[in-house]
């Protein structure tokens, strides 16, 4: 895995900081190219974006962009967002919220763990 000079991926949250190693090895499989992270919570990035709250990085796509985004979203799961942003991937961690079974007509929203 490579850092792109200047990011740091030291404050990174455990939700996707345990998932890196899932991404090397899918990048691995897919790419000509190593990971490489060009951003974390640095660089410029839309207001409210989950960057800012150390919870999504970028990386360098490689020549198989859309393949690689979809293997990552199966590797990941539903609590992640894999999105092709045309000259990278971004990925955060942003679990959906779920409905519970309706209770006397009202159901509840929660968040998956
Ligand atoms: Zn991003």
């Amino acid at each position: 895995m490579l850092l792109k000079a200047g990011v740091d991926i030291s404050r990174l949250r455990p939700e996707i900081r345990k998932k890196l190693s899932i991404l090397v090895d899918a990048f691995e499989g897919l790419e000509e190219v190593e990971l490489t992270i060009t951003s974390t919570f640095e660089g410029t990035h839309s207001a409210g974006s989950l960057h800012y709250a150390h919870l999504a990085i970028d990386i360098r796509s490689g020549d198989n962009g859309y393949v690689t985004v979809n293997t990552l979203k199966e590797g990941l799961g539903p609590d992640y967002d894999v999105v092709w942003e045309g000259d990278h991937i971004h990925i955060e961690y942003d679990p959906k919220p779920v409905l519970s079974p309706p209770k006397n007509g009202v159901s509840y929203l929660s968040r998956l763990e």
